[in-house]
């Protein structure tokens, strides 16, 4: 995950829920990859603090450090090394065929592309490849450079012997959430439509109150369409037991929007009050957030040099 600060619930429902629930059954590795920040935004100033606000976020949300190493991609110098090898292995025009690159372009507005921008999916198959990563959990998005990395460890294999597994993407149950202003909008720091793990129950409502609902629902007695009705998208995610009594009343027009929203912001907030507490715990011990990363990188590293290793005899270098 790249490190963008503070995480939203997008981040929760995405991707953290799956990790927390994958680290039961495999072992785990998680990347925070910071030289991946670099592709669209040269200003590192404040990439340590995101860093750090994020690996919070992650321990807080229930990622357990002693069974999964979280670490830093910048510390773990193999990652650069790899990338450069796989490089070789793939053409400049596989690459410009990639549909998350050119999504990416038109997004964000850029006019020139960077060589190590349009070389990303090589640095994310270097990523996944120097853990022997078999499974891939990624939304929907991301399944095309999970085939370049795919693509890459064949070719190394045919090559030099096989030193990689073709890992499989795994993708995400409940892939997207969507933002404050709309179902069809995903929620992103960027466009600031975003619940933050670490807000308050108060700002949590008061963010609630602009949530977008159904339009033909003007006055409370109307009837509404919970069906196109993003605050209900999120009573069906945070509030289960209750969606079918407020789909129905919804329906009928004896439940306001006011009212449903109050329901749905206390739901969210009672969600994500733990979260909060283990949050607060580790703002308020720096030195362990600290020994989380430098433990994540001794043992990512150790990892990372054992199958560096491998790469060079196969490839009978150095
Ligand atoms: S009552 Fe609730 S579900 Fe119905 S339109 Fe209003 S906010 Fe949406």
């Amino acid at each position: 995950m790249r490190p963008t600060g503070k995480l939203h619930l997008g981040h929760l429902v995405g991707a953290l829920e799956n990790w927390v629930a994958l680290q039961n059954e495999y072992q785990n590795y998680h990347l925070i990859a910071d030289y991946h920040a670099l592709t669209t935004n040269l200003d590192t100033a404040h990439i340590q603090q995101n860093s750090t606000d994020m690996l919070i976020d992650w321990l807080a949300a229930g990622l357990d450090p002693e069974r999964s190493p979280m670490f830093r991609q910048s510390q773990i110098k193999e990652h650069t090394e790899l990338h450069l090898i796989f490089s070789m292995l793939i053409t400049a025009a596989r690459l410009e065929r990639n549909p998350a690159v050119k999504e990416q372009v038109r997004d964000l507005h850029i006019e020139n592309v960077s060589y190590g921008h349009l070389g990303y999916p090589v640095l994310q198959a270097a990523d996944i490849l120097l853990y022997r990563g078999d499974l891939v959990p990624v939304g929907e998005d991301q399944v095309p450079h999970v085939e370049i990395t795919r693509e890459i460890a064949r070719r190394f294999n045919l090559q030099y012997g096989k030193v990689f597994p073709e890992p499989e993407a795994k993708l995400t149950k409940f892939a997207r959430l969507p933002g404050l202003d709309g179902p069809d909008r995903k929620m992103s720091k960027s466009t600031g439509n975003t619940i933050l793990l670490a807000d308050s129950t108060d700002e949590i409502s008061r963010k609630m109150r602009s949530a977008v609902t159904d339009p033909k629902k003007v006055r409370k007695n109307d009837p509404g369409r919970p069906e196109v009705c993003l605050v209900f998208t999120y009573h069906q995610k945070f509030n289960s037991q209750e969606q079918d009594e407020i789909a129905a009343n919804c329906r009928i027009g004896a439940l306001g929007c006011v009212e449903c929203k109050t329901r749905i912001a206390s739901a969210i907030a009672h969600q994500l009050e733990p979260v909060r507490e283990k949050r607060a715990y580790y703002e308020s011990h720096p030195a362990k957030v600290q020994e989380v990363l430098i433990d994540g990188e001794k043992r990512a590293r150790a990892r990372a040099q054992e199958t560096m290793g491998d790469v060079r005899t196969a490839m009978a270098i150095g």
